[in-house]
């Protein structure tokens, strides 16, 4: 794949960087980013081969541009290629060919992603050096979402003003694009994080990406303390922040009455079809979560949680997807029993057993002759899960 242009144009309130990319294969497309007024993005080919860099590993096309990148960047990004191929050996190692940058001036700011979620929340939370707080629309809440989007910003703006942060948003389209072939989860969306840092390079010189797991349950995936920080370049710092788990960064969020009332962790939305801006109450999500604050006691104080959906009995219907979230419940699992709450332990018990009942069968499915199972025997057991 090769950029063929990059056109950084002023648009209503802010600035536009749109990178048109034209595919080994055939087609051609715009991929763009939208940084608000008194932030135009770089110009450097860095954010855009942070970018490509997931989509070119499963296409199998080397990269190709003329925009000149960072020569930590472009060492990082080959060791990117050989982890990535070692975490899942169907993606390729692929050559990138674009000139080198001389070093620019060295900037200074640190900013750190912002969502009002666990992970961002207390990322900003415990350091407050991140005097910049940057959210995305076009990642986990849809480009088109925009009344949604609207209310977000709002809210987030009015708590970074709270702390005396400024607030930076950012859209992109890159998800309604082929962009969107690379794994979101498993390999994406680190790289997406990156490459919006780093359209800020000229102000940042470091960008915290929050953590999603704890030291001792990291698994390949997206966003990784081994993958995140070579996205670095020689003057701007990616850094994969807070190693804790889920439920330390829950118990340490219960301190701060301002983060439980402002707390938002569901990407299924008031309608179940994409994030907005509400916890819907009823995903898996938001009921592991809401079981870690019912045992805080902080579930009353979440003004975005509905305590009245919260019922014990319901705890049983969670859907654990993998292995890695058996690993979460655990941990909720434990801390209920430190919390002399055997009941909601034992119903997090059948939720686990039950999930693995369904992950065999899922699995038994895919084999021929045993399509019954799909049709008659997974939608009945399926049928009241929390997803
Ligand atoms: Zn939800």
């Amino acid at each position: 794949m090769e950029i063929i242009s990059l056109a950084v144009t002023k648009i209503e309130n802010g600035h536009r960087a749109a990178a048109r990319v034209a595919y080994a294969g055939g087609g051609e497309e715009d991929l763009w980013f939208e940084t608000p007024a008194g932030y135009p993005p770089s110009s450097s080919g860095n954010p855009w081969l942070a970018l490509l860099l997931p989509l070119a590993a499963t296409l199998r096309e080397g990269i190709s541009m003329k925009l000149p990148v960072d020569i930590e960047l472009l060492r990082g990004a080959e060791n990117l290629l050989l982890l990535w191929k070692h975490w899942y050996p169907n993606l390729a190692v692929v050559p990138i060919d674009a000139p080198l940058q001389s070093r620019p001036a060295q900037p200074s700011g640190v900013a750190s992603f912002f969502s009002a979620g666990v992970d961002s929340y207390f990322t900003v939370l415990r350091r407050p050096d991140a005097q910049y707080w940057i959210t995305v629309q076009g990642f986990d809440m849809p480009v088109t979402a925009n009344e949604a989007f609207a209310r977000h910003r709002e809210r987030l703006s009015r708590i970074a003003s709270s702390h005396g942060k400024t607030a930076i948003f950012v859209r992109t389209n890159i998800r309604q694009t082929r962009w969107k072939e690379a794994h979101w989860e498993a390999l994406a969306f680190g790289p997406a994080l990156a490459a919006t840092a780093l359209l800020f390079e000229n102000y940042f010189s470091e960008v915290l990406l929050p953590a999603s797991c704890a030291a001792d349950q990291l698994f390949p995936w997206g966003s990784h303390p081994v993958s995140d920080p070579l996205f670095s370049t020689t003057t701007t710092r990616i850094v994969h922040e807070g190693l804790y788990s889920r439920l330390d960064k829950i118990r340490f969020l219960a301190q701060y009455p301002e983060a439980l009332r402002e707390l938002h962790v569901c990407f299924r939305g008031r309608d179940g079809r994409g994030q907005d801006d509400s916890n819907c109450c009823r995903c898996e999500k938001c009921y592991r979560t809401m079981i870690t604050l019912e045992l805080l006691g902080a579930l009353e104080a979440c003004s975005l949680f509905d305590r009245e959906q919260f019922d014990v009995r319901r705890i049983r219907d969670i859907f654990v997807t993998s292995d890695i979230d058996e690993g979460f419940f655990a941990e909720i699992r434990g801390f209920a029993l430190q919390k002399n709450r055997p009941d909601i332990a034992r119903e997090i018990a059948t939720a686990v057993g039950r999930s693995r009942i369904i992950r065999r069968l899922q699995r038994l499915s895919r084999l021929r002759g045993l399509w019954r199972i799909n049709t008659y025997v997974l939608p009945r057991l399926m049928r009241n899960a929390l997803t």
